[in-house]
Parts: structure tokens; sequence; C-alpha cells
């Protein structure tokens, strides 16, 4: 049954899926009528040399210096590269940094961005921005941020590491799952985040254990894909909050964070949300299944961390992130007492 009454904000824009479409930039890029490209592209990521040559005299300018959280002054130096070689249109290739970097002179040039991602960040399909000034991150959204064009090749990806892998894919997954339960949940976001956990659980161990095999690469590009457009329609929930207060607080990486996370959150949440966590069971392999355990045994089949304690989280941490997350809004209400217990089996690793 389809609810009454929903809003789903969509974007228009093109997506290319396949092995070797990096060879059709040229192409779509004249699809989008535009004629003088600067390419961000970042060292660290392949294929920069071979877009340049599909590009040919549509490239305008290589720009290669990209950094995490867009500092603001790097932002200033591309946009003034940028006025001064007259392009109207940015094309990202990396990961969600040079997409950031690209973003940011979508916003002050008023030109279309294209991207090829070559991570699993996901920044591609929303129209979130960040800029960094010192300490302070500054955030916001703007329809005119969001790519018009992206192409994903999976062939980009397979030198991606382990490292980098499975942590985002378990952030995809964390979005998909907040989507279920969020309180502007809706039926299309609800169906991309079950069809993301679906093509994530099916393609992730594999990409880890074979990072060549371009159906596993594809299929984790085509669930991060997915569940970029849920997080943009739903926002984020109580994993990402704790995820974030463990990373603020105890200094612990971030993105090693969600694998562990993750299933004890789906288990706190699961008693209010018996439909879809029998969905979400559904989507990850086991209809009979217990969703926060299906996920922790994914995270363990993966070889990804499964307890906070190998990331040096200690006993005495756990109040004071627990307290800074009571009240959170929640499809169980979150109390301090609840986050602390759920914090100390994360901690030790215990069956959710
Ligand atoms: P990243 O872009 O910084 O890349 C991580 C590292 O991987 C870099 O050293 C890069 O050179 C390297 N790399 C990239 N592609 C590679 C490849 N195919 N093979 C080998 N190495 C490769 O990191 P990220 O995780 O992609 O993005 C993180 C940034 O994106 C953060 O600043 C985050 O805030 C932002 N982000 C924004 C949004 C949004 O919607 N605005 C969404 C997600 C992330």
């Amino acid at each position: 049954m389809v609810a009454p009454h929903f809003v789903y904000e969509t974007f228009p824009g093109r997506v290319v899926f396949g092995a070797g479409q990096l060879a059709a930039i040229a192409e779509e890029i004249d699809r989008l009528g535009v004629r003088r490209v600067l390419l961000v592209a970042d060292r660290g990521a392949p294929g920069a040399d071979r877009v340049q040559e599909h590009l040919a005299g549509r490239l305008v300018l290589r720009w290669e210096e990209v950094a995490q959280h867009v500092p603001v002054e790097l932002a200033e130096r591309v946009r003034g590269a940028a006025s001064d070689s007259g392009a109207d249109c940015v094309l990202s290739l990396g990961g969600g940094s040079a997409t950031g970097l690209a973003k940011a002179l979508a916003l002050s040039h008023n030109i279309p961005v294209a991207a090829i991602p070559t991570t699993y960040a996901g920044s591609e399909m929303t129209p979130v921005y960040g800029l960094t000034g010192g300490a302070h991150k500054q955030t916001g959204r703007d329809p005119r941020v969001r790519p018009l064009l992206v192409i994903y090749d999976p062939e980009l990806t397979t030198g991606l590491p382990a490292g980098v892998t499975g942590p985002s894919a378990f952030n995809a997954l964390a979005h998909c799952v907040a989507a279920l339960g969020a309180p502007n949940a809706n039926p299309i976001s609800s169906a991309l985040a079950l069809e993301a956990v679906r093509a994530i659980r099916q393609s992730l161990p594999t990409a880890l254990t074979d990072p060549r095999d371009l159906s596993a690469r594809g299929g984790l590009q085509y669930g991060t894909f997915l569940a970029g457009m849920v997080l943009t329609s739903t926002g984020t929930g109580l994993h990402h909050k704790i995820c974030h207060a463990l990373g603020g607080m105890l200094d612990l990486v971030h993105a090693d964070t969600h694998s562990i996370v993750l299933p004890y959150v789906v288990a706190f949440n699961t008693p209010a949300l018996p439909t879809e966590s029998s969905r979400l069971a559904d989507s990850l392999g086991d209809p009979t299944g217990e969703p926060a355990k299906l996920l922790w045994a994914l995270a363990q089949r993966s070889g990804m961390f499964t307890d906070l304690a190998q990331l040096g989280m200690r006993p005495e941490h756990q109040r004071a992130v627990a307290e800074q997350l009571a009240g959170t809004e929640n499809p169980v209400p979150v109390t301090a007492d609840a986050i602390e217990k759920l914090l100390d089996r994360a901690r030790t690793g215990q069956l959710p």
C-alpha cells in the first residue's frame, strides 16, 4: 500500500554505468551543451590522462590539487583559475574531495558539474556542499552543486584499498538503514534503500577478496549511488550521530566505526520497526534472520572492525558519549543509559 501523501524531491541528471564508460566522456559532455571544461582530477585517482585525451579541445584547465573537506583558500584558488580560463563546466575525477572542490566552483561560478567518482563516498548524488575555514566546516544544500552528469566506471575503482572500500560501503548501508526508519521515509526512499542494501551485501565481500572483480565493483557503485539518493531525500539518523560523537570526542577514525556501530543501532531500533526490519532482513539475504545479526555477520565476513576496543575505546569513555546523544530523534526513544549499554556491547563486540 502506498502512503496517501508524500513528497519525493528529485533532480534532473544523467547517470551512466558500466566498465569502460570513461571513454564516453566527450560525447556525454557534448550532451550537456558546454564547450570549455575545467577538470578537477585528484592526483591519487586513476584515469586523468585518459579523460584529458578524450576531452581533447574541450579541456581548458586540469587542476590536480584537492584536499579533504574543501579548505576555503583552495576553493578560492580554483575559482580564480576558473575565471581566468573561462570554463563553462567543471568535471571532477576522484572521490568526495574532488567532487567537493567542483561543487565549490559550481556555487561561485554558476556552472554545471559533471562527476566521475572513483570512491564510494556518494557526494556526486547529493546537492550538499561543504567548505572548511580553519576548524569550522560550513555545509549547505544547493541544487546547483549536484552533478548533472555522473559516470560510474568500475574499472576506476579496482585499485581502491580495502581500508577505503569496506568503511564507505558500511557508511552507505548505514544511510539506507536510517532511511527506513526516518520521520520522512516514503515508499520511494525505502525501495531505493532496500535495493541498495541488496546490491552492497551481494558485492562487498567479493570486492574485498577480489578487488579486480568488475561485477562486484560495479555492484558497489550501484549500491552507493542509490544510497546517495536515499541520503538526499531522508537525511542521517542515530547511527551517524554516534559515529560523529565517537570521531569527535575520542578521535577514533570516523569511517572505521561504521561497521562496528551499525549492527547495534539496528538491534536497538528493531522492536519499533517490525515491517522495515523484516524487509531489511530480506535485502540482507535471509528473510527469517535478524537484520542486526546479518549486518554483524557481513562485517565479520568482510574482515572489517567489529568492536570499538580495537579502535582504542575504553569503558570510561562511554558515559560522556552517551550523554551527548540523549534525546536524539529516533524510532526508539534515546536515553543516555540505553546508549551507554549499546556502546558497551559495541566496545566488546558481543553478538548484537
Ligand atoms: P577522498 O576523495 O579524499 O579520497 C580518499 C583517498 O583515496 C585520497 O587519497 C584519494 O587520492 C584516493 N583515491 C581516490 N580514488 C582512488 C582510487 N580509485 N584508487 C585508489 N585511491 C583513490 O575521500 P572520499 O572518502 O571519497 O571523500 C571524502 C570527502 O567527501 C570528505 O571531505 C567528505 O566530507 C566528503 N563527502 C561529501 C558528501 C556530500 O554529499 N557533500 C558525501 C560524502 C562525502
